[in-house]
């Protein structure tokens, strides 16, 4: 008789608020529940600093995929091309690659943290056919009040980099907003400085690629003030709105983003 697979249930933790408020709303609801972290090794530090405190809180290792293949390894393989939007690499190298090989080939429910107020993403869906995904927010109906009150009474709150940046991914990522790029100069210099070689070395090469549209590091930074004066109008403008917009327009995860990153 040919013994059947065990089905493992699966919880990916992006370093943001919304997988970590599921992976504490599960903690108890699937004992055999298994953590995993795919750290892209360009990762802010606030972002391992609360993985560090997730592990501790569930009292479980967090399997930390991608042991020696990072961004600087694909980013050779690429031949120094950076990602864009247009061509993200970096996700299918970093994220759903070293997640499908974790994976393998037993039965596997992912659990992916979309909220009941976001109803209209569906996160990353699988291509293996063994990998089934379950919504336990959506399910549940919780939303992102619910989210950030799972997250303040377990003790951990929010990750701290929520205070200039509004997800969590690459301190490199093009998903940024300007304002972002910013708080990241502010806030980890030598990182700013890191991408900001990135985009020096493509223009020594004769391209010219800017991580952000239409505009390179240097050239925002001359501009810091206004961008940071626009943002906080943008900001201001948009608590005046009656509630339901302004929930859609202050929602940090409505941007296109990556989603198997940032959730
Ligand atoms: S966070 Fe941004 S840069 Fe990093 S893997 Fe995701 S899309 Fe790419």
């Amino acid at each position: 008789m040919v013994k059947e697979k065990k089905v493992r249930h699966l919880l990916g933790i992006s370093g943001g608020k919304d997988s970590a408020a599921l992976a504490i709303y599960m903690r108890d609801k699937e004992p055999d529940m298994e953590y995993f972290f795919a750290d892209t090794g360009a990762e802010l530090p606030e972002t391992l600093a609360f993985v560090d405190l997730m592990e501790d809180y569930l009292g479980k290792e967090i399997t930390r995929l991608n042991a020696g293949r990072d961004f600087d390894y694909y980013l050779k393989l690429n031949g120094n091309f950076l990602p864009t939007a247009r061509s993200r690499w970096c996700t299918t190298n970093l994220k759903l690659k070293p997640f499908e090989e974790f994976v393998g080939n037993n039965p596997v429910i992912s659990y992916v943290a979309i909220r009941a107020d976001e109803a209209y993403r569906e996160g990353y869906v699988s291509t293996k056919s063994n990998i089934s995904a379950v919504y336990p927010f959506k399910e549940d109906g919780l939303n992102k009040d619910d989210i950030v009150k799972i997250l303040d009474e377990s003790g951990l709150g929010m990750p701290k980099y929520y205070d200039w940046r509004s997800r969590s991914g690459c301190y490199f990522c093009f998903y940024q907003r300007k304002v972002e790029w910013m708080g990241l100069h502010d806030n980890h210099p030598e990182l700013f400085e890191k991408a900001r070689q990135f985009e020096l070395y493509h223009k020594n090469k004769g391209r010219n690629h800017t991580w952000s549209e239409n505009e390179s590091l240097d050239e925002m930074l001359m501009r810091k003030d206004e961008i940071k004066a626009q943002a906080l109008i943008k900001e201001q403008n948009t608590l005046k709105k009656p509630k339901k917009l302004m929930d859609s327009l202050l929602d940090d995860d409505s941007d296109d983003g990556c989603m198997i990153c940032f959730k």
